[in-house]
């Protein structure tokens, strides 16, 4: 049952560009944007459904995160939140780490992670579990479905650390990542860990989602921890495995493995 002070929210997926997703955080009447890499589908979004925006929320400085919101600031005047550590123009609110914030608009209490790997000041947004819904991450191009984010700024230490945070969360926690990679990260996280059985099963039930169109995020936390090479690289099975592929001279230490596996997903 839900009373008129918690009124629920839902979670709206706006594709965009080639593989990009951008995300609307409405109650039906109000709407936040989460990485308006492009305002068109975001205005198409908010007309079909009758939805104000009323925030907008971004998670690092790359165009098909941002792209957008200069028209979409054109439409509503609207404050914007993004990472403090990264230089973007139009952010009126800079947030980081520890900071909790109410959403303008909407009954949505969000706080922040720092998640340098990707760029140097990568933001997530988490919104704690409700008596209606689990914890839900935007997390931009962090973790994705089956994969991380390449490191463009930071080190793999540093996307190391960040990914443990977001590995912390509740295993039911939604994931919404930015990019539709899932079947591209799971072929890759096959050849590195062949005897993972809930990968293959996954592999199995996201293949299907995509012959039928359908996107394959939001994932949970539980999903990933069971199957993302990059949150599972601790496994004794997969450095065996780099080492079997030459791309790791002998068993090292985690951080070793995880480079080497970024490494071998940049030209896989
Ligand atoms: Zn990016
Ligand atoms: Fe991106």
């Amino acid at each position: 049952m839900t009373n008129s002070s918690t009124q629920a929210l839902s979670v709206l997926t706006v594709p965009a560009f080639h593989d990009n997703y951008l995300w609307l955080i409405h109650d039906g009447v109000h709407a936040v944007a989460v990485d308006p890499g492009d305002a068109k589908p975001i205005r198409a979004a908010l007309e079909a459904n009758g939805l104000k925006l009323t925030a907008i929320l971004l998670t690092h400085h790359h165009a098909d995160h941002i792209g957008g919101v200069p028209e979409l600031l054109q439409h509503y005047q609207v404050p914007v939140f993004g990472p403090r550590n990264e230089t973007i123009a139009a952010v009126t609110l800079p947030v980081g780490e520890g900071k909790v914030f109410d959403v303008p608009g909407l009954p949505l209490r969000l706080s922040v992670l720092d998640v340098p790997g990707h760029t140097m000041g990568h933001i997530a947004y988490v919104r704690e579990a409700t008596d209606d819904a689990p914890t839900w991450l935007f997390c931009g191009d962090t973790l994705f479905a089956g994969g991380c984010g390449r490191l463009f700024e930071g080190t793999p230490a540093q996307m190391i650390s960040s990914l443990g945070k977001l590995a912390a969360l509740p295993d039911d926690t939604k994931v919404y990542c930015a990019h539709e990679y899932t079947l591209s990260n799971l072929r890759f996280a096959r050849v590195v860990e062949p005897d993972n059985v809930a990968l293959q099963e996954r592999v199995k039930v996201e293949t299907d989602k995509r012959e039928h169109n359908l996107p394959t995020v939001p994932s949970t936390i539980g999903v990933e921890k069971a199957t993302n090479p990059f949150l599972r690289y601790r496994e004794p099975a997969i450095a065996e495995q780099l080492v079997q592929a030459g791309r790791l001279d002998r068993i090292d230490t985690p951080l070793a493995t995880f480079t080497a596996l970024r490494l071998w997903k940049n030209d896989f």
